[in-house]
């Protein structure tokens, strides 16, 4: 744990489930026994936000995996973070990779969509990685300090803001990053909002690991210095294997 606050468990469920599976899952979420020492996010498909927000019993919060870039209007097929806020999210995912690389958004509207949502006081799960080739031609850094400019030059501050960090080869593939590399990337993220932002940003900014997390890694990840959490896909829609995850902290 190198960020303040407490260590930070999302669940990213991507575009998956129907009301039935969603019912299950929360009901898995709701009996188990997770840390008191954890916070907890999911990110339903919107449309089973509201089922999700009435149902779960936990202290968990709601996000969304996205959201507009302003208030709403005439804008086939978004949502704003105004209705995210509405229906009871407290946070929402921008950034992802798979925002960026299959839906084609760039830096500059993520960074929109940012500082629109701040106005909401939605917490956001800014994403920042690299892609396999990126990294391969040690393009690493420079692409996700490009990545957490655009945030940094969009967000009135850091307070209510987690950066996952989660390279794009180890998202969904099952290749998940080695503690090491992942804490490589997490220390240089922490210098950078040091050198670039500031010193107690550095220090209070929580930033969590993404890609291929799961019940049997998560242990040797968390036990990493500036690992502060998970953002989890595919693990997080098994329910008892999620609760793993968030009891992993040490
Ligand atoms: P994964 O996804 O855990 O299935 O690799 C992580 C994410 O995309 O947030």
């Amino acid at each position: 744990m190198g960020g303040s606050g407490k260590f930070f468990v999302g669940g990213n469920w991507k575009c998956n489930g129907n009301s039935e599976s969603i019912k299950k899952l929360v009901d898995d979420l709701n009996s188990a026994k997770l840390e008191d020492d954890v916070d907890v996010v999911v990110a339903p498909p919107f449309v089973y936000i509201p089922q999700v927000v009435s149902t779960l019993t936990k202290r968990i919060d709601v996000a969304g995996q996205n959201s507009w870039t302003g208030k709403g209007g005439a804008f086939t097929g978004e949502i704003s973070a105004d209705m995210l806020a509405d229906v009871g999210s407290k946070w929402v995912i921008l950034g992802h990779s798979e925002r960026r690389h299959i839906l084609g958004e760039s830096s500059d509207t993520i960074g929109k969509k940012s500082a629109y949502a701040a106005t909401k006081d939605l917490g956001i799960i800014a994403c920042v990685g690299e892609k396999l080739e990126e990294r391969e031609s040690g393009r690493t850094l420079d692409v996700v300090s490009d990545q957490l400019q655009a945030f940094a030059d969009s967000l009135p501050d850091w307070s209510n803001v987690v950066i996952a960090y989660e390279p794009v080869w180890a998202i969904g593939t099952g290749k998940v990053a080695t503690p090491e590399q992942a804490q490589e990337v997490h220390a240089a993220i922490r210098k950078w909002l040091s050198e670039k932002v500031s010193p107690e940003v550095a220090s209070k900014t929580r930033i969590i690991y993404g890609g291929s997390v799961n019940g049997p890694n998560s242990s040797e990840l968390a036990k990493r210095e500036d690992i502060d959490g998970f953002l989890v896909g595919g693990a997080s829609l098994k329910g008892p294997e999620f609760a793993t995850i968030i009891n992993s902290v040490t």
